[in-house]
């Protein structure tokens, strides 16, 4: 990864006890961010420790994305502890889906659209009133390549993330003489502990999947970090409202 710097910025990593989030948070901790680590997960506490540890600067805040209340709390603690926002990356998500759309139930489809896409937009909400009010900033959100195209037994999942994507591209609009920034990453399959399970540990569907990618591998969390880095930071002021992927060559095909 190059040497951006985010020396006296501010980074809130949703998602962040974990996979991608995990080193995101890690990474902008690296290069000089004070950065808040929310996740649902109680094991968040572990990472921002590890930060303090490795000698940066990070605090755990607990928060279901899903839940209003639990969002208006993290960004009272934001704003009344920082009184700004420089970098946002909205990359707590859930993939629980394994199922043809005709046999979907309504409990997974509240679940899924509940997090990754009512989790994004209320998070976003929330940091554009903070960085309208202190300068701007830049938001990171996470989609998939399943946001770009389709994915067969994970269609609410897929809906979720192209969601992800309409929200990126109109409020990059919405704000683009504010100086806020509004990108997505769209990852292809990432080894993280959703990819692990989605194996449950068999050999020849981990091939199968290494194979989808023209690479010829699944990525890696560091892989979708320095993509999220670079849209946060100052290299990328041009770029708003783009839907990256990161994906091994996989949406060229
Ligand atoms: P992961 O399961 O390793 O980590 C996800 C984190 O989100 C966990 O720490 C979890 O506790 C947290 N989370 C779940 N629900 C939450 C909620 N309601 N509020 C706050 N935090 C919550 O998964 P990952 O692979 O790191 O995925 C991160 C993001 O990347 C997700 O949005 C996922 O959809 C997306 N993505 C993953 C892949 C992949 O192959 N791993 C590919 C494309 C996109």
């Amino acid at each position: 990864m190059n040497q951006l710097s985010f020396s006296g910025k501010v980074a809130l990593v949703t998602g962040a006890a974990a996979g991608i989030g995990e080193i995101t948070a890690k990474h902008f901790a690296q290069r000089g961010a004070t950065v808040i680590v929310s996740d649902i997960d109680a094991a968040g506490e572990a990472v921002a420790q590890s930060i303090i540890d490795a000698g940066g600067e990070a605090v755990f805040k607990q928060c279901d994305v899903s839940s209003t209340e639990s969002v208006d709390a993290l960004f009272d603690f934001i704003t009344s502890k920082y009184g700004k926002l420089d970098a946002a990356f909205n990359n707590a998500g859930v993939d629980i889906e394994d199922s043809k759309l005709a046999d979907g139930n309504i409990d997974t489809y509240n679940k899924i659209m509940d997090v990754n896409v009512k989790g994004v937009w209320l998070c976003m909400q929330k940091e554009i009133q903070l960085m309208l009010q202190s300068g701007g900033g830049a938001i990171v959100n996470t989609a998939s390549i399943a946001g770009l195209g389709a994915a067969p037994t994970m269609s609410i999942y897929s809906a979720s993330k192209h969601a992800v994507i309409g929200l990126t591209k109109s409020a990059a609009i919405e704000y683009a003489k504010k100086s806020i920034r509004v990108n997505a990453v769209c990852p292809a399959v990432i080894d993280t502990d959703m990819y692990r399970r989605a194996l449950q540990g068999d050999p020849k569907k981990e091939l199968a999947i290494s194979r989808l990618h023209p690479v010829g591998r699944v990525g890696h969390p560091e892989e979708v970090a320095a993509a999220v880095l670079y849209l946060c930071s100052s290299d990328a002021s041009f770029s708003t409202g783009v839907a990256l992927p990161v994906d091994g060559g996989s949406t060229a095909i």
